[in-house]
């Protein structure tokens, strides 16, 4: 038994499966997760001191890699003063102007502890703006753990929510309705059926939680369009995809404004954080300017606030994405390449520093599609890749993230890794 086994064996005993988030738990790939003793840059280290190029990026918010120097600094001499006052700090009013100059859709926005709680508090607002119950969402998007995004809808794009756990009442998922990503026809029949009550359409506009499935041209103009005839709010969740794949979200990316939108990771630099903001005649709604509650003891903690001032103000200095970019469009359009040429059944998709390598021959452009993957190749691929010393997400549903930290000699080390593992006889056709 390795330390890490030793470790995960201790905290199953006292954590539910070990973990505090089921995917650390390595379940999809047959082996028990590496415990991590620190990180600095592109690097991720083990208990057992092994060092790996780490693709996961804390699932988001690395953008600048780990313990950037930069952002320890300004934690530490923020920590300094305090770590939690419960009390208005400047800090908050600094990120929220941040926020609000880089993405052209917000004008007002409250800080929050995570995605989820941003998520969960962006339809509450959505319906109590609107006065309508029924929200859609997209079949294989994810929104975080709240009982009303937890809708499966395996059977079809047009069904009514089933709970997709235990313990959440049909009553709230009956108001969630799925469709399907990138089909605006699903879309407008669910508005057909329900033309007065839907409060909201959420969606990431690059799925990134179901793989990487970028929107098909118009997709995103289309849900706009529908969403202002209907008077529904449509609010993009941009977790993942805020200030990662452009300063200004994936909604500047497509130049497609959202009446709402949710972030979390990168504002937060790596310390917990979520936010959701918009249109200030919707925020103006929330308390108390407004009579929609949500609330937060920790909510705008001065750590989280610096660590994603300081993270801010690096990702927007001058050539900042450009260098990203061009470095992660030069990794993943190689791997295309590669695929093509020796005829694999495999699929690479990928927006800017955003990507993923798909088991499946075929374009994958929703739902459906990405069922269709081999997850037994992709375990395999992923131990095989940790071999190699390269730490990818323990799930083939899931998005590589490319960082500033990653150096070009690295990312040609992962691409011949890619390589030598993806021609063994297991992953040709
Ligand atoms: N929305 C999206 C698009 C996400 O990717 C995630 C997390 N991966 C969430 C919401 C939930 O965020 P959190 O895990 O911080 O609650």
């Amino acid at each position: 038994m390795d330390q890490s086994e030793k470790l995960f064996a201790a905290a199953r005993r006292v954590i539910p499966g070990g973990v505090n988030s089921p995917v650390r738990a390595f379940k999809s790939v047959g082996r028990t997760p590496l415990y991590i003793k620190e990180a600095k840059g592109s690097r991720i280290t083990d208990v057992e001191g092994r060092s790996y190029i780490d693709f996961v990026g804390s699932w988001g918010p690395m953008i600048l890699g780990h313990a950037h120097d930069e952002v320890i600094e300004a934690i530490r001499e923020t920590m300094d003063k305090g770590t939690s006052f419960g009390a208005p700090t400047e800090l908050e009013t600094q990120l929220a102007e941040k926020i609000i100059k880089m993405v052209p859709s917000i004008e007002m926005v409250r800080m929050v502890n995570s995605g989820t709680e941003a998520t969960m508090s962006a339809i509450r607002l959505a319906r109590g703006f609107t006065n309508r119950d029924k929200i859609i969402k997209f079949d294989g998007c994810y929104h975080g753990h709240g009982d009303s995004f937890l809708v499966k809808a395996g059977s079809g794009a047009m069904t009514l929510g089933e709970p997709d756990s235990p313990g959440i009442p049909k009553s709230i998922t009956s108001n969630t309705l799925s469709a399907e990503f990138n089909n605006l026809d699903s879309v407008k029949a669910l508005f057909d059926k329900n033309p007065q009550d839907i409060a909201a359409v959420i969606v990431e506009p690059i799925a990134g939680n179901m793989g990487v499935i970028p929107p098909a041209a118009d997709f995103l103009m289309g849900l706009r369009n529908i969403c202002t005839k209907h008077g529904s709010v449509l609010i993009f969740d941009e977790v993942m995809t805020g200030f990662r794949v452009h300063p200004g979200g994936a909604q500047s990316l497509y130049a497609v404004d959202a009446d709402l939108t949710t972030f979390g990771k990168i504002i937060g630099g790596g310390l917990p954080v979520g936010a959701y903001g918009g249109k200030g005649e919707i925020m103006a709604k929330m308390a108390p300017q407004g009579p929609i509650y949500q609330a937060g003891t920790l909510s705008g903690n001065p750590l989280a606030m610096v660590a994603g001032i300081k993270t801010l103000e690096i990702i927007e200095r001058p050539g900042f994405y450009e260098s990203l970019n061009m470095k992660a469009t030069r990794f993943f359009t190689k791997a295309q390449a590669f695929i093509a040429e020796n005829k694999l059944p495999l699929s690479v998709n990928f927006i800017n520093s955003m990507g993923c390598l798909f088991f499946h021959k075929s374009k994958i452009e929703n739902y459906r599609n990405a069922l269709k993957c081999d997850t037994e190749k992709y375990s395999k691929y992923f131990n095989d890749m940790l071999q190699e010393g390269i730490y990818l997400a323990p799930s083939q549903y899931e998005a590589m993230f490319i960082s500033a930290a990653h150096t070009d000699e690295e990312l040609e080390q992962t691409f011949g890794a890619m390589k030598n593992v993806l021609l063994d006889k297991e992953f040709l056709e």
